[in-house]
């Protein structure tokens, strides 16, 4: 169980602006925003956070339990990592020259001074291989034509769709499982017939993947998890 934070003591930045209302926000690095009007007191301000005093302390705590993740990563033998989904444990072994994926992930113990780098090398290559297969297929299936297809490092997003049809795809997907990588895929292709998030665009992506909202959920509340290091 993790403690309840106090929102008293973690401090927050206050902005204040030409806006009407009190919003509140949690960055990703930890602290708490208030944007707020001219002509609010400190006694508004405290009030509104009262009132929000559960949201807040959701936020932190997911804040604290993150930082927790990510300390706890680290690259020695038997560190779990995910592939497609999977939970696979890493091991070094001195008879390879390539990480191999096997019932676990191989990889050559000259590597271990390299790490992460080595391994999120053979993470994008793999991620290329593997996306670009399926994007091939349900390009195919469903009648969607893409000019070029990228894996990129982009922290902020997942996938994304150029005005020439290009698709780009964040490596870090190929941690995920297959069918949060499918509707990954299916969202940029719908892409390349509606540029926008309208009714429309979302009509159509969940008619080719109906529960696309589930998988959607999944990215958003499991997304940040998603890395090596
Ligand atoms: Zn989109």
């Amino acid at each position: 169980m993790t403690k309840k934070s106090n929102i008293f003591e973690t401090g927050y930045k206050l902005t204040k602006s030409n806006r009407k209302t009190i919003s509140l926000s949690v960055s990703k690095d930890g602290k708490l925003y208030i944007k707020a009007p001219h002509v609010c007191t400190i006694e508004d301000i405290v009030t509104v956070m009262i009132k929000n005093r559960d949201w807040i302390e959701k936020k932190l705590i997911e804040f604290e339990e993150l930082k927790k993740y990510k300390e706890s990563l680290h690259f020695e033998e038997g560190r779990e990592v995910y592939i497609c989904g999977l939970k696979l444990p890493i091991r070094y072994v001195d008879s390879i020259n390539e990480i191999r994926r096997e019932e676990a992930l191989l990889i050559p113990f000259k590597f271990k001074r390299k790490m992460p780098e080595k391994l999120e090398e053979w993470y994008k290559k793999e991620a290329f291989n593997y996306i670009s297969h399926k994007t091939e297929k349900l390009a195919k299936q469903y009648g969607y034509q893409y000019t070029s297809i990228k894996v990129t490092n982009a922290k902020q997003r997942w996938g994304s769709c150029s005005v020439k049809g290009s698709l780009c795809f964040n490596w870090r997907l190929l941690m995920a499982p297959t069918e949060v990588i499918d509707y990954v895929i299916i969202h940029e292709l719908v892409h390349l017939e509606i540029k926008n998030h309208s009714k429309c665009f979302w009509d159509k992506v969940e008619e080719l993947c109906p529960d696309y909202k589930v998988k959607r959920r999944w990215l958003k509340e499991n997304g940040e998890r998603l890395i090596l290091s």
